[in-house]
């Protein structure tokens, strides 16, 4: 089959590797019908090269169909049409059964990809705990959305909804990329009286305001002044951080209230970061960090999705097909020609 290979800094390759195979008894193994390119894949991507990660497949969020079940799976069988979690747990113990795969802990690497785990760009994918780990796609969701709810929908959510956003609450998003994008939409969800987005990107900003945000452009103005020149001084009592760098997380950091809550769901790829902690204990403030479990959030979502209140997939700017995964990589990576999300097809 083939897939998208990681081969060092800035490059990936469509390469023929070995065809996945159901992965033990609970298993299921899927084919892909769309996979997409998400921003923490980039952290590997123009990070320092990876030794150990070269001439492995890339991705973790992709939608198919099933091929086959291993003899314990219950709920689904071949030719059901599902999304995949993003992130896996052993499907059995306590936190799985809450549906808080990340706080399972019999798995080490829980995100696709990771080692032991097959990852989302390739034509086919071998997903363990498959009872846990799949959801058959829901009559009144697009492919597209259904793609949404492997991780970015779901950890956007989980920023607006951990951020404790009250209504009539101001709300501050660090970072208007795709999850950020999730957040800002999701916040809307519980009535806040105004939401800043910040970001540096001013095409990012423009979508955000069309989804009713106030846009702070962090490269021309100082975006803690700004928000709280426009909060009398007082800063946000809920902010999202949906990017994950040093930067961006003073930033959240500084747009907070004192009693606020600061909800992390950016990944974080920095090895030191660091939160001074002594700064920010006279806030008396609640901070919220981790790693999503989109299980959680799929029972919330998908009737949201159904009723047409949340339309994520606006964020697909560039549908490529996988041949030309390389290309997507790099304009997603450099953002250019206004990218907010990528998605690929396995067919092309
Ligand atoms: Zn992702
Ligand atoms: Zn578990």
């Amino acid at each position: 089959m083939r897939a998208l290979v990681y081969r060092g800094h800035r490059r990936i390759e469509v390469e023929r590797v070995p065809d996945a195979e159901t992965p033990g008894p609970d298993g299921a193994l899927v084919r892909t019908t769309r996979f997409a390119i998400c921003g923490s894949d980039l952290h590997g991507y123009h990070g320092p090269v990876n030794e150990e990660r070269i001439g492995r497949a890339m991705g973790h969020e992709c939608i198919g169909e099933v091929v086959s079940v291993g003899p314990e799976v219950r709920r689904f069988r071949a030719g059901d049409r599902v999304l995949v979690s993003a992130v896996v747990g052993c499907g059995r113990c306590e936190a799985c059964a809450a549906l808080l795969t990340a706080r399972c802990p019999n798995r080490e690497g829980r995100v696709l990809g990771a080692p032991g785990l097959d990852a989302a760009q390739a034509e086919a994918i071998g997903v363990p705990a498959a009872d846990s780990s799949l959801l058959r796609i829901p009559e009144g969701v697009s492919d597209e959305q259904a793609v949404l709810l492997t991780d970015i929908l779901p950890t956007g959510y989980k920023g607006a909804r951990g951020a404790g956003i009250q209504p009539g609450g101001a709300v501050a998003v660090v970072g208007a990329g795709p999850v950020g994008q999730m957040a800002i939409e999701t916040a809307f969800l519980f009535g806040p009286s105004r939401v800043f987005a910040i970001d540096q990107a001013a095409y990012r900003l423009a979508e955000a305001e069309r989804l009713g945000a106030i846009p702070i452009d962090a490269s021309e103005v100082d975006p803690v002044e700004a928000v709280l020149d426009q909060t009398g001084g007082r800063g946000c009592a809920h902010v999202v951080e949906a990017a994950g760098p040093q930067a961006t997380v003073r930033i959240a950091f500084g747009v907070l209230a004192h009693g606020g809550t600061l909800s992390q769901v950016g990944a974080t790829a920095d090895p030191e970061m660091t939160v001074n902690l002594m700064a920010v204990f006279g806030k008396d403030l609640t901070y919220r960090v981790g790693l999503v479990s989109p299980q959680f959030a799929w029972p919330e979502l998908v009737p949201l999705l159904r009723e047409g209140k949340l339309h994520p997939e606006r964020v697909f700017t560039h549908r490529l097909p996988m041949s030309e995964g390389p290309r997507g990589y790099s304009v997603f990576d450099e953002r250019r020609d206004g990218v907010i999300k990528v998605l690929l097809d396995p067919a092309g």
